[in-house]
C-alpha cells in the first residue's frame, strides 16, 4: 500500500468529524500521510452534482464532492482517497465502483483508491492491515467517546462554546498519540488510556447548568447522522430546542460487521476453521481494547452506557426486523431505538438520506414500535441538502418529546 501512496495525502471521507481526523491519526502511525477531508461546502455540493447523476445516494454526492475539492486544491498527483465498501442490501456497495468509474472519466483513474470491505470485516488494509486495523479501532472508539462527551456535557454547558473547544482540544490531544510511531501496541493503548483520563478531567472541570431535559435518541443511516454537514447539524438543533441528543457512534456498526463476518463463517461450514477463531479473537480483543479506553471517562457518561454486546440490539429488532433475515443499518436503527428508550430516551430521531433504503424500512416499522413502547415520538428525518424546515419540524418533535417526559415521569410516579 505505501508504495501506490508515495508522495501522496490519503484522505478520510468525513463520515464524521470527529472519527475521520482520529482515522487519519491512524494511517499516520504506519507513515503514510494523512489527513480528513476539509470540511465540507457549497463547492462539495457543487462538485458532488457535477458528477453524480441524482440517483446516487446523498452521503455519495457530498464524498465524492468532497475528493474532487481535494483533487482541484491539491492536485490529482498529491492525492490519494480511502472509500471503505460494504455488501448487504443498499447501495454503499456501489460507491466504490462509482468512485473509480467516475474517477477514470474525469480523467483522474491514476489516483490510489484504499478500499476495505465489510465483507472481510475491514480486514484487507494491506501490508499493514493488522497495525493499522488496531490502532484505527483505538482511533474510533476514542473519537466515539469524545463525541459523547460533547454531547453530554453541551446542551447544560454555562459559558457557550467551552465544551466544544475542550472536545476539540481533546480530539488534537488524542490524535497525536494515535499517530506516534515510536510506541509498540501495548505502549500506545497505555498512552491513549492516560490520555482519556486527561481528556475526562478536562471535561469533569466544565461548569454546568442545573437542568433536566428530554433525551433525544438519534440513530439512522450511518453517514448522515454523524457527518454534521449532511444533516444540518441536526444535533444542535435539537439542543438549541432544549433536548440533550444520544447519538449511535461508529463503532456499533463495526461490532456489528464482526458479528457478521463470524455468523457467515459458520453458515458456511467454517466452525472449527482457523478464520473463525481469528475473527472471534478480533472481536475479543476489540471489545477489550474498547473498555480500557471508555473506563477512564465511564464515570461522566453515566446513564449513557453503550450495549455490552451489539446482540442487545439485534435482540431488540427481532421483533421488528430479524437480525437473521433483515441486514444492516435498519437493524441497529430499530433495535438501537428500542435500547435508547429503554435507557431513558423521550425522542428518536432517525437521520438518513433522502430515498434511502434503510430509512425507508425503518420508518414503515416505527409506528409498531412506538405503539408498543408508550407512545415514544419517532420521527424519521431526511436530507438531501434542500431541506427548507427542518427548524420548525425540530420545534414540533421537541414539543412531542417534551409530552412523553411528563407522560413517563407521571407513569414512573
Ligand atoms: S444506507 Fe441508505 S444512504 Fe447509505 S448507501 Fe445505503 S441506501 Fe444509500
Amino acid at each position: 500500500m505505501h508504495r501506490r501512496l508515495q508522495g501522496r495525502t490519503l484522505f478520510v471521507p468525513r463520515m464524521t468529524d470527529e472519527g475521520a481526523v482520529a482515522f487519519a491519526a491512524a494511517f499516520r502511525s504506519i507513515g503514510i500521510p494523512s489527513e480528513a477531508t476539509p470540511f465540507s461546502d457549497e463547492r462539495t455540493i457543487k462538485l458532488g452534482s457535477r458528477y453524480t447523476s441524482g440517483e446516487e445516494c446523498y452521503p455519495e454526492k457530498i464524498t465524492l464532492g468532497d475528493f474532487m475539492r481535494c483533487i482541484e486544491d491539491y492536485g490529482m498527483d498529491k492525492v490519494a482517497f480511502f472509500m471503505p465498501t460494504a455488501g448487504g442490501p443498499c447501495r454503499f456497495g456501489q460507491y466504490r465502483p462509482l468512485l473509480s468509474k467516475t474517477l477514470e472519466q474525469a480523467g483522474f483513474g491514476s489516483i490510489p483508491l484504499v478500499a476495505p470491505s465489510s465483507a472481510n470485516s475491514y480486514d484487507g488494509l494491506g501490508e499493514h492491515s493488522g497495525e493499522l486495523q488496531r490502532t484505527g479501532w483505538r482511533a474510533l472508539v476514542a473519537s466515539d467517546t469524545i463525541r459523547s462527551l460533547r454531547l453530554r456535557f453541551r446542551p447544560y454547558e454555562v459559558h457557550k462554546g467551552e465544551t466544544d473547544r475542550i472536545a476539540d482540544e481533546s480530539l488534537a490531544e488524542i490524535c497525536r498519540i494515535i499517530e506516534r510511531q515510536d510506541l509498540s501496541q501495548k505502549e500506545k493503548l497505555a498512552a491513549m488510556v492516560q490520555g482519556m483520563r486527561k481528556i475526562g478531567e478536562r471535561f469533569a472541570g466544565i461548569p454546568l447548568k442545573n437542568e433536566t431535559r428530554p433525551l433525544i435518541g438519534v440513530v439512522g443511516e450511518i453517514y448522515c447522522r454523524l457527518a454534521t454537514f449532511s444533516n444540518e447539524d441536526l444535533v444542535r438543533k435539537f439542543e438549541e430546542y432544549g433536548g440533550e441528543c444520544w447519538l449511535s457512534g461508529v463503532t456499533e456498526w463495526i461490532f456489528y460487521t464482526n458479528r457478521d463476518q463470524i455468523q457467515e463463517l459458520i453458515r458456511n461450514g467454517h466452525r472449527f476453521s482457523r478464520q473463525l477463531l481469528m475473527a472471534r479473537l478480533k472481536n475479543h480483543v476489540q471489545t477489550r481494547d474498547e473498555h480500557k479506553l471508555v473506563e477512564p471517562v465511564r464515570h461522566l457518561l453515566q446513564g449513557r452506557e453503550e450495549p455490552a454486546d451489539v446482540r442487545e440490539v439485534l435482540a431488540r429488532s427481532m421483533p421488528y426486523l430479524p437480525f437473521t433475515g433483515a441486514l444492516g443499518e435498519m437493524v441497529l436503527s430499530v433495535g438501537k431505538a428500542i435500547y435508547l428508550h429503554d435507557k431513558g430516551a423521550c425522542g428518536i430521531a432517525d437521520i438518513s438520506p433522502f430515498s434511502c433504503m434503510n430509512g425507508i424500512v425503518c420508518e414503515a416499522v416505527y409506528p409498531k414500535v412506538s405503539a408498543d413502547h408508550h407512545g415514544i415520538p419517532i420521527r424519521a428525518f431526511y436530507f438531501d441538502g434542500t431541506q427548507k424546515m427542518v427548524d420548525q419540524e425540530v420545534d414540533i418533535f421537541m414539543e412531542l418529546a417534551r409530552n412523553y417526559q411528563r407522560k413517563r415521569r407521571f407513569s414512573e410516579a
